[in-house]
């Protein structure tokens, strides 16, 4: 379920393009604050982001004599499919 929104500090973004630049730590504090706000109204939004968080949460833990399991990867890539 992709929705604009139009009358955000994000312009003409769906979902997706600011979830992509919350991750990303792109988003102004402006847009962030709208952002905290959009995912409780917005289910989809608030799973993709948790997601999101997560992969990135185990991408920066990774050093150089770990590695994140491929299982894991295609799992939660599996997930962001089905929410998407
Ligand atoms: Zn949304």
């Amino acid at each position: 379920m992709e929705h604009t929104h139009k009358t955000s500090p994000f312009g003409n973004a769906t979902c997706m393009e600011m979830l992509q630049l919350v991750v990303d730590g792109q988003a102004s504090s402006e847009q962030l604050a709208y952002w905290k706000e959009h995912l409780g109204m917005c289910q989809p939004c608030y799973e993709k982001y948790k997601v999101e968080n997560a992969v990135k949460e185990m991408v920066k833990s990774e050093c150089c004599c770990s590695k994140i399991p491929q299982a894991i990867i295609d799992e939660l890539s599996t997930k962001i499919k089905n929410i998407a």
